[in-house]
Formats: structure tokens, C-alpha cells, sequence
């Protein structure tokens, strides 16, 4: 059985790796824990050891349960050593031999099952009534929880009501987008995928909201379980490949990275890989759409503000520029670049909930240099950083001189969209 499993790890794409060590300056894991087994060569090694018979599958265990998949070592790698496929085989093989069941089925009840996402929505709407939240706040319910979840429900945004939006039933504009609203965006942040539909409307795009979108598969893939995230990768495919749009577009770097690696995680399926290739070609984060546009900023934002962009819309779906050179166009902003911008900020899905600790040591370094820089303005592109922004300012005790805004928010009040 076990000598299978290690068959199924990506052992030829390690001899890639010319040990060189440019990455380990780039890798969050081991600039806050300094040990080799915690960097992207140390993790490589362990991989092709393992099928080497030089290592035990256990003994990968702690390393690749502390990476975080950033791939930041694979932007920054001249070898172009492919560490997202090593890393995928890895947590696939690993997650095997441990036969997680249990995570499985708790995983695929939230975020394959629109009904419990509308539970949890319905859930944080009443936490912030102003009644629960001061009867939660003042008996301190929330620190019976363990850190990992009580800091975090301390720092979830209040739920606003989501906009129902009625779609034309042809093409009446020159450039349609299908707006791609993603699980949890939807349950923490359905008012900035509303000012996302509104900003684009604003700008004479015609937006169609698909309603059979389904989770894209990103923590399914990144917690080994191929199968159920090719699942949802072909519902998502059949759900917007219907309609007669120019791009499919959102405003969620983890997510957008997943949907534009539907083409990878179909490529040996005769039946869709094409299908896949096709779909992945319109897919855009919004802030690409943003930058193509004569955007009508006509507010003045007169802030401080740093940019902290979400690791898989940079090293995945290749949007380095664009946010920022929508930022630089906003009148009265003082835009300064974070010092380890392009390092995780340890958000990565669920990592902080599941390696809590390991997560705040690099949030803690992240603020390092967040502290160093005073903003009064943090823009963030994807909604788990968001969150770990928001935690790490709440943590300094700073949540009254710097705010957290996605992108969305901060471009929707340069235009006097509301
Ligand atoms: S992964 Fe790339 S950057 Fe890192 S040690 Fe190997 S070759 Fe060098
Ligand atoms: S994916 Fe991120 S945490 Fe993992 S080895 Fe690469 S740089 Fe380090």
C-alpha cells in the first residue's frame, strides 16, 4: 500500500531543483522557523528521499503539513522547478496514507452544500445584530473558544445584506462578463462582490450573475481530495461555459487561482480537458479588469496606503502590476510598498486555523513591517488575507489608526460607488 502511494509522488519534477537555495529568502516558513526541512529545498528533498526509500511518508508529515502553498519559491526558483505539482502530490499521498475521512465529509458539508453556506451567512447576520453582538462580546462567549477560532469570530466583518441582481436576458453591452461570487467571499463579503457588479456596471459593462456556480475546489484541492476538486471544477465549467460572456471575472485571489488551474487538474480527462482550456482563458481577477478600464476616479482617498497582495493571485495567476497601478491612480493616495510585500501573509485558506500558531509567526512578521511603514490603509485582494490583516491590526491593538480594505471597496469609493 505504501510503497504505491509513494509511486504516485512527483519524484521527476525534484531532479529540477539544483539546490541553489534563492528560494529559502522568499519561503515565510523558513524565514520565521529557520530550519532547512521547513524550506521549499528542504521540503523537495524530503519528497524525492521518501522515494528514494531514504525517508519514511511520515516523515514528511510536519513539513509539508507547515507549507503553506504560497508557491513563492516557484516565482522566485531560476530552475523553474515546478514545487506546486511536488507539493499537490504530497499532500495528496500523505492525506492517503493518513485516511482522513473525517475532515473530508466536515469539508464537503460547507462548501458543497449551498444550504450551509446559507446557514452560516444567516449565522454571522445574527451575531451582528447589535443585540448578540454586545450579549456575545460582554459575557465573553467567545473566549471559551480555542485562540484559533475565538480571535478569529473576535475579527469577522458584519454581514450586509446581498443585493438581488436581475440579469438582462441578451447582450446588450460590448463587453459581458459572468461574475464569479465564490462560497466564502459570499458568506464574510457579499457587499464587495455587490460593488465589484456595481463598479463594472458603472463602467458600461453588462454583468450576469450565474447562479449554479458552485465552490470553485480550492481547499479540496490544497487538502489532497483530487477527485472531489475535479468535481467541482467540471460543475463550475458547465455552470458558466453556458452564457455568451467575454471574461469570467472575481475579486478573490485564492479562488480565481483555482479556476484558472481547472486546465491542470483536468489535463488527463479526454472528456474535458479542452473544455477546461477554453474556460481558463476568460477567467480574470478583477483587478485586471479594473486596469484595462478608464476608471472614473474622481474622489480623492487622502491616505497612507500599502498593498498586501494575495500570494496565489501574484505567484499563480500571474497579477503582479495590475492592482498596483490601479492604487497608483488614486488621487490622494500615498501609496508605499511593504517591506516582504510578496512574503505570505499566513493566511493561506485554512492554514491558520489548522497550524494556528505557525500563522502567527509570520503574522507577526508581516506586522513587523507593517508598523515600520504607519499606514492608515491596508488593501488586500483576496478574502483570507483580509481577515489575517484584520487580526494582525487587531492583535497591535491598531484598529484604530489602520482600516483593511479589499481593492474592491477602495476603487468602489475613489469612483463614489456605493
Ligand atoms: S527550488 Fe529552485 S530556487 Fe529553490 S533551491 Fe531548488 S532550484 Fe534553487
Ligand atoms: S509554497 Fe510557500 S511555504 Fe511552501 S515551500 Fe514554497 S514558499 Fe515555502
Amino acid at each position: 500500500m505504501t510503497s504505491e502511494l509513494i509511486k504516485k509522488l512527483d519524484y521527476d519534477a525534484t531532479f529540477d531543483c539544483v539546490q541553489c537555495g534563492f528560494c529559502l529568502p522568499s519561503c515565510p516558513t523558513y524565514l520565521t522557523m529557520k530550519e532547512e526541512k521547513h524550506s521549499p529545498r528542504g521540503r523537495i528533498n524530503l519528497v524525492k528521499y521518501a522515494v528514494e526509500g531514504k525517508a519514511k511518508l511520515k516523515d514528511l508529515e510536519e513539513a509539508i503539513d507547515l507549507c503553506l502553498g504560497c508557491r513563492q519559491c516557484e516565482t522566485v526558483c531560476p530552475t523553474n522547478v515546478q514545487y506546486g505539482d511536488i507539493y499537490e502530490t504530497a499532500v495528496s499521498v500523505l492525506r492517503e496514507n493518513r485516511n482522513k475521512k473525517l475532515d473530508s465529509k466536515i469539508m464537503s458539508l460547507f462548501l458543497e452544500r449551498n444550504y450551509m453556506l446559507t446557514l452560516m451567512y444567516k449565522g454571522l447576520k445574527l451575531y451582528h445584530t447589535p443585540f448578540m453582538y454586545k450579549a456575545i462580546t460582554n459575557t465573553k462567549m467567545l473566549d471559551i473558544l480555542p485562540d484559533r477560532l475565538g480571535n478569529m469570530a473576535k475579527i469577522l466583518p458584519p454581514v450586509k445584506k446581498q443585493k438581488n441582481h436581475v440579469n438582462k436576458p441578451f447582450r446588450t453591452k460590448k463587453t459581458t462578463i459572468g461574475f464569479f461570487r465564490g462560497c466564502m467571499m459570499d458568506a464574510f463579503f457579499s457587499n464587495i462582490n455587490d460593488l465589484a457588479i456595481k463598479i463594472l456596471e458603472a463602467h458600461d459593462i453588462q454583468v450576469v450573475e450565474i447562479s449554479q456556480q458552485t465552490c470553485c475546489g480550492a481547499l479540496q484541492h490544497h487538502a489532497g481530495e483530487m477527485d472531489k476538486a475535479k468535481t467541482l471544477a467540471k460543475m463550475n465549467i458547465e455552470a458558466l461555459e453556458k452564457y455568451d460572456v467575454d471574461y469570467y471575472v472575481n475579486a478573490i485571489g485564492g479562488c480565481g487561482a483555482s479556476l484558472i488551474e481547472y486546465d491542470h487538474l483536468l489535463r488527463h480527462d479526454d472528456k474535458w480537458n479542452k473544455r477546461a482550456e477554453q474556460f481558463v482563458e476568460k477567467v480574470k481577477d478583477i483587478s485586471v479588469i479594473f486596469d484595462q478600464l478608464d476608471l472614473n476616479l474622481t474622489n480623492e482617498i487622502n491616505k497612507k496606503a500599502i498593498y498586501q497582495p494575495s500570494c496565489h493571485l501574484q505567484n499563480v495567476q500571474q497579477v503582479f502590476k495590475e492592482p498596483e497601478n490601479v492604487i497608483r491612480q488614486i488621487k490622494g493616495l500615498e501609496y508605499k510598498i511593504l517591506p516582504e510585500k510578496d512574503i505570505c501573509c499566513g493566511s493561506a485558506g485554512i492554514y491558520n486555523i489548522v497550524n494556528y500558531e505557525a500563522s502567527m509567526d509570520i503574522l507577526n512578521r508581516k506586522m513587523t513591517h507593517v508598523k515600520k511603514v504607519e499606514p492608515q490603509l491596508i488593501i488586500t485582494s483576496n478574502p483570507g488575507c483580509h481577515l489575517q490583516m484584520l487580526l494582525g491590526v487587531k492583535n497591535e491593538n491598531l484598529e484604530h489608526t489602520i482600516e483593511v480594505k479589499h481593492i474592491v471597496e477602495v476603487v468602489a469609493e475613489a469612483c463614489g460607488v456605493e
